[in-house]
């Protein structure tokens, strides 16, 4: 994917300071941060949104690898309070704008009752 802006983060031709790498993805702060704590977890291999990686043979695993790596990010992050919201949004009508998979961990308030 050539042009996919985080697959060009994934390769790091737009620098971007990783909280987190391993094997199967990268957490970086989000550029636009809707809270005190808004990091990005992106799958490094491309699936446009969550349908395509549960399509896909190697799909499950990359989801495994993600809720693997949920301590790791959320220590790295600093969460004051400890808790915090994972979004993903799946598809334009849901609010995404890259069409690569990824996750929202958002947390570092008081996030409210409420999904939004
Ligand atoms: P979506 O709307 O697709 O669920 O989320 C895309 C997110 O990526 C947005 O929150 C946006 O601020 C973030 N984003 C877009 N481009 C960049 C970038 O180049 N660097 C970083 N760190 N975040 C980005
Ligand atoms: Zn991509």
């Amino acid at each position: 994917m050539d042009d996919c802006i985080f697959c060009r983060i994934v390769r790091g031709e737009i620098p971007s300071p990783r909280l987190y790498e391993d094997d199967d993805l990268i957490a970086i702060r989000d550029i636009q941060p809707v809270a005190p704590v808004h990091v990005l977890l992106i799958p490094k291999r491309h699936f446009a949104d969550l349908l395509e990686q549960g399509r896909a043979p190697e799909g499950p695993a990359v989801a495994a690898a993600v809720a693997r790596a949920l301590p790791a990010v959320a220590a790295a992050a600093g969460l004051p309070g400890g808790g915090f919201r994972l979004v993903t949004n799946c598809g334009p009508s849901a609010g995404q704008t890259v069409m690569h998979l990824h996750h929202h961990l958002i947390g570092g308030r008081d996030l409210g009752p409420k999904l939004l």
